[in-house]
């Protein structure tokens, strides 16, 4: 069973083959960055025209690497929310065009969904329940996937995502975009104990999180040095701020698990590419005997495998979209339209 997966949420073009569900044939990723990079992040008018132009492109190579045809695909699957709505729509025309051509079963894929089954490709084994931890550039969430097609959010970011902090953080040190990669790099050199950043605790809700007060006292400390003429320690700013946000998301996390009596964690998203988070995410989940799962690099940020994975989840479950899918640029985790 081949099943065609379409991403076109954000910032990729991407589109991959994969068979039953897990393996997969090909996966091409064609990354804006570069366009992007000249205005400091992602302009949404500029991400659909790149889409548009290279979509059609993407599908070929992604065929193409799988030694495939089209008449050979069984399934199309593609991402129609959350995102930017420019965006989300040209990956869904063309899955909309490409399904209908050859009278294909078409299934509209939640992108967050997503990023957590990135962690099914990367370990053939994985089954649900698990808790997972999904950390992008515009969600922090802590879901409890009991089975397939069931969640329950058990916390969420109650401002910036932890991606979206990585980002600001790193413009306001001058290091460029996107940040997250920029900040794990610089943090190498630096003592993450230089500078006591806060830890924001959320009090109506342990797993709730919450990163502008954070944001924040990262500007404030760089004004400050700057006001007194001094030079800002970027790797010392950088080892400390990224701390902060491991500790944040690390401790919650367990808790969570532990309170739920969770038996497995498995990270996911943009920022599940960050070795501090990885390494010590997985050495905390080991001491508690809980199972850990995080997906290689090229898992954690955008692409169409992971979205092939979750469509060919829900078809198996009896799930399929009608030729009237649409776009949805807020939807929600477990939340159908
Ligand atoms: P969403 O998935 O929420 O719709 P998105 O698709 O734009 O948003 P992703 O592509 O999943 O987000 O992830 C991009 C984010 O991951 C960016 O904020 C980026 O800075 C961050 N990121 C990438 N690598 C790292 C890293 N090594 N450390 C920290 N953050 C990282
Ligand atoms: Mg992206
Ligand atoms: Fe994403």
């Amino acid at each position: 069973w081949l099943t065609l997966g379409i991403e076109t949420s954000c910032d990729e073009t991407a589109v991959s083959v994969v068979r039953d569900g897990r393996q997969v044939l090909s996966s091409i990723v064609a990354s804006q960055i570069p366009e992007h990079q000249k205005f400091g992040g992602v302009v949404p008018e500029v991400a659909s025209r790149q889409h548009v132009e290279t979509i059609t492109q993407v599908i070929d190579e992604a065929l193409r690497e799988a030694e495939v045809s089209l008449e050979q695909i069984h399934q199309v699957a593609v991402t129609y929310g959350p995102g930017l709505v420019g965006a989300l729509l040209v990956g869904v025309a063309a899955a909309k065009a490409l399904a209908y051509g050859r009278r294909l079963p078409l299934n509209g894929v939640n992108h967050i969904e997503g990023h957590l089954f990135a962690n099914f490709i990367q370990s053939p084994s994985l089954e649900p329940p698990l808790l997972a931890l999904i950390v992008s550039g515009g969600h922090t969430h802590l879901v409890h996937m009991k089975q397939y097609g069931v969640y329950e959010i058990l916390g969420k970011t109650r401002d910036d995502a932890a991606g979206e902090a990585f980002d600001k953080v790193a413009r306001v040190l001058g290091l460029g975009y996107p940040g997250g990669p920029l900040i794990d790099a610089a943090a190498r050199q630096g003592d993450p104990r230089a500078i006591d950043f806060p830890r924001a605790v959320v009090t109506d809700h342990p797993w709730d999180f919450s990163f502008s007060g954070l944001k924040s006292a990262v500007l404030n400390h760089v004004n400050t040095v700057r006001m007194k003429g001094h030079d800002v320690q970027v790797a010392d700013v950088a080892a400390s701020f990224q701390q902060a946000v491991v500790d944040v998301l690390v401790n919650k996390t367990l808790d969570c698990a532990v309170t739920n009596g969770i038996k497995q964690v498995v990270l996911s998203g943009g920022v599940a590419a960050n070795s501090l988070l990885r390494q010590t995410l997985a050495d905390r989940c080991r001491e508690q005997g809980i199972a850990f799962c995080a997906p290689d690099l090229a898992l954690c940020t955008d692409n169409g495998a992971m979205i092939a994975c979750v469509g060919y989840y829900d078809y198996s479950l009896g799930i399929r979209s009608r030729w009237n899918l649409n776009a949805v640029a807020g939807l929600s985790i477990g939340e159908r339209n």
